[in-house]
């Protein structure tokens, strides 16, 4: 019953009157708060449409119906998870980015806004490259992707939920994505995610360790752009992330000690595979921008190099050009 939800710590006091829509809110307004959920009516209400099968916009319309007992029961059981600070979007099962609904689960990150910026730099260098190819495409339209062909090729390393090469290939139909992932739990979930979206002609998903899965592919001196959001957390900031990141995979998150680890390895390996004026574009942590600066100077593999702001002011991609 409301009111008494036993899964938490959390004081459950408040009682229930009557259990409305407009009640069942309050209510589960005032546990997630107490539990120091950020936004815990935007919760609440995305928690209870859920649990009902409504959109938000129809809860508005519903606010004085009563709930079936049922519903209560479900309700009570995402609002106890919720206030156990699970992520929303595990509790959902999915999470928009660039306006896309992504599947998402205890496997993988869930698709920050951030990204989106890492998504926007790479898709404006993307579309000057697919200008110039699309006639061709036009012309050999029966043509897979390989070393010889003139369609875009993009590798992106950790691909988690597939959130980032799906958003890219959405936008670019002649474009060829190569995505790497190592967990085997994420690779399912992006494979369901470019199936939602019809994809997998275009997004190929290869498990592996970084590019090795793309040693026999024949894509070394072929490949337009390397697109990563690599883990960067430096391992000693993990314990101090808010609650509800702790339940998401520590591998999709650990840049080892300086946070770093990923990035390093991506510069060294990337300019096998990138086309002379290839790109390279890696997701930061806001205060990465100068030292993943100086990894790609002192590689001197790379030109144009350019650190790129998120919406917050705060640095959040890297972007370089393979010289030569
Ligand atoms: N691309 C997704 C996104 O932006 O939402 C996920 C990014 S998450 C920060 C990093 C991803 O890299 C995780 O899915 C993790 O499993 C994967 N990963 C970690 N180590 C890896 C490795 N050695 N090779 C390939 N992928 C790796
Ligand atoms: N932006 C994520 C966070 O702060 C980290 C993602 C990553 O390591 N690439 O939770």
């Amino acid at each position: 019953m409301i009111g008494s939800l036993p899964k938490t710590e959390i004081n459950l006091n408040s009682q229930l009157p009557s259990t409305t829509v407009a009640s069942a809110l309050r209510w589960a307004v005032e546990v997630l708060a107490e539990a120091g959920v950020e936004t815990p009516r935007l919760d609440a209400e995305c928690l209870l449409a859920h649990a009902v099968g409504l959109s938000r916009l129809g809860l508005y319309t519903s606010r004085a119906k009563a709930l079936d007992p049922v519903w209560v029961e479900a309700f009570e059981e995402l609002v106890g998870r919720r206030a156990g600070r699970e992520p929303l979007a595990y509790i959902l099962g999915e999470r928009e980015f660039w306006s896309l609904s992504i599947k998402v689960g205890p496997s993988v990150l869930i698709p920050r806004p951030e990204t989106e910026v890492l998504v926007e730099t790479a898709l404006e260098r993307l579309r000057q490259l697919t200008v110039h190819s699309s006639q061709f495409t036009e012309k050999n339209k029966d043509h897979q992707p390989s070393a010889i062909s003139h369609q875009p090729i993009v590798v992106e390393i950790g691909t988690g939920s597939g959130a980032i090469s799906i958003a890219l290939a959405q936008e670019l139909p002649e474009v060829y994505f190569y995505a790497t992932e190592l967990s085997p739990e994420a690779i399912q979930v992006a494979s369901e995610n470019i199936e939602r979206y019809s994809l997998s002609s275009r997004v190929l998903l290869l498990q592996g360790d970084l590019f090795s899965p793309l040693s026999l592919l024949g894509l070394e001196g072929n490949v337009d752009m390397v697109v990563s959001n690599p883990p960067y957390i430096p391992r000693g900031h993990l314990s101090l992330l808010p609650p509800e990141v702790l339940f998401e995979p520590v591998e999709a998150l650990d840049g080892s000690v300086d946070g770093l680890y990923f990035h390093k390895r991506i510069i060294i390996e990337s300019p096998r595979f990138l086309k002379p004026g290839g790109w390279l574009a890696l997701e930061i942590g806001a205060d990465q921008g100068r030292a993943v600066t100086c990894l790609l100077e002192d590689s001197k593999e790379y030109r144009g190099i350019e650190v790129v702001q998120d919406y917050a002011g705060k640095d959040r991609v890297v972007l370089a050009q393979k010289s030569h």
